[in-house]
């Protein structure tokens, strides 16, 4: 067979988080901000499956043999018809100016009914064999209701490796050399540099452009900070709690020599920060030990952090295993880093976790 260099795939990948981005932000300022909205369905219920459907709908009409495992089922869609009209108006109305773009997703979708059952595409189980795609039509909720970071995530693995990932994050600034803070980008407005897409192909590095309304802006590449010393480093993690220890987080800074405090942020916006060197580490370190992460929520920041020249792994320091199923069943937590000093953090993460196992 031969080799293929997914550039068909990722085109196809950016113009449709591109596209779902846009109506995202449509849904933030008319649901999540403005007065108009009578429904009582919450702004990320209807992002939600408006994104889905975008992206989906994009993905059969240019590979209708590949398997999709997406977030979200159409079954409260199918129950409630205001809220599936709701969703239907946004996703008819989301369209790329660019004809050229707009075609290349296959045009508009046809109709309600047939959204429903794009929505419900996403049912794939997932599994080591053959290409699947993995989205996430809103990762970060929280942010995205604040108004802060979230992001829009795509990625095709193959024979359960992930060849291509995309990030839209509309609320990170567009300069890559904008150092990581909580509230970065609050500032900034969409005509002043807000919104950028992030992309990677296995073997080819990651890059990042401009989010655009239409045609795809010109990419250039990122890199990871040449960390040298782990004592310099910015680390992120969660806003949320629940989602990854913020005690164990600071206990393996502190042995680490780290004094900056940490910089917390809503979904996979933090990978694309640290791919292009506006901070260093990524840790996520396990709450509830049984909680098991979803390919979707890191299959497109796994590969755009590892092709930017870091070293992403769960807490034991193995690879994240996307060929399990809709779940990352072998993996706990993730810590990702430049590769300089990616085995001195899990050195001091064993240390931490293991020292609290044995209490
Ligand atoms: P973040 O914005 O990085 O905190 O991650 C958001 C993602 O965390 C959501 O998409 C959820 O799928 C996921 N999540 C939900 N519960 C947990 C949990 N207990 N531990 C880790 N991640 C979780
Ligand atoms: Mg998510």
């Amino acid at each position: 067979m031969a080799t293929s260099n997914y550039s068909k795939e990722l085109d196809i990948a950016l113009l449709a988080v591109q596209r779902a981005t846009l109506l995202t932000k449509s849904v933030f300022h008319s649901h999540a901000k403005g007065t108009l909205n009578k429904s009582d369905a919450s702004p990320v219920t209807i992002g939600d499956f408006g994104a889905q459907a975008l992206i989906i709908s994009a993905l059969q009409h240019n590979f209708p043999e590949d398997e999709i495992v997406a977030e979200e089922e159409a079954k409260d869609l199918r129950e409630n018809t205001q809220l599936r009209d709701t969703v239907w108006k946004l996703v008819k109305d989301t369209v790329l100016p660019h004809e050229q773009s707009q075609s290349a997703l296959g045009g508009p979708l046809p109709s309600a009914d047939r959204m429903l059952d794009i929505i419900d595409k996403g049912d794939s189980k997932g599994g080591a064999k053959g290409r699947i795609w993995a989205i996430d039509p809103i990762d970060g909720t929280k942010g995205f209701l604040r108004g802060g970071q979230y992001a829009v995530c795509l990625a095709l693995m193959v024979d359960g490796d992930v060849k291509v990932g995309v990030l839209g994050c509309p609320n990170l600034p567009v300069s890559d050399s904008e150092p990581l803070s909580e509230n970065i980008g609050a500032d900034a407005t969409d005509e002043e540099g807000k919104g950028v897409l992030f992309s990677a192909v296995q073997g080819q590095g990651a890059h990042s452009r401009p989010m655009s309304t239409g045609k795809l802006a010109e990419g250039q590449s990122i890199h990871m900070s040449p960390l040298s010393n782990v004592s310099d480093a910015t680390f992120c993690e969660s806003v949320e709690a629940a989602h990854s220890s913020q005690g164990d987080a600071a206990n393996i800074a502190k042995k680490l020599g780290i004094t900056k405090p940490s910089v917390r942020m809503d979904s996979q916006a933090k990978y694309g920060s640290i791919a292009r060197g506006a901070g260093d580490l990524y840790l996520r370190l396990p709450v509830r030990a049984d909680y098991v992460e979803k390919i979707w929520d890191h299959a497109a920041g796994d590969l755009i952090v590892r092709e930017a020249g870091g070293e992403v792994t769960d807490a034991e320091g193995n690879r994240l295993d996307f060929s399990h199923g809709r779940t990352l069943l072998k993996n706990k937590g993730v810590i990702a880093a430049p590769k300089s000093v990616h085995g001195k953090v899990i050195e001091v993460v064993k240390e931490v976790l293991g020292s609290k196992s044995k209490v």
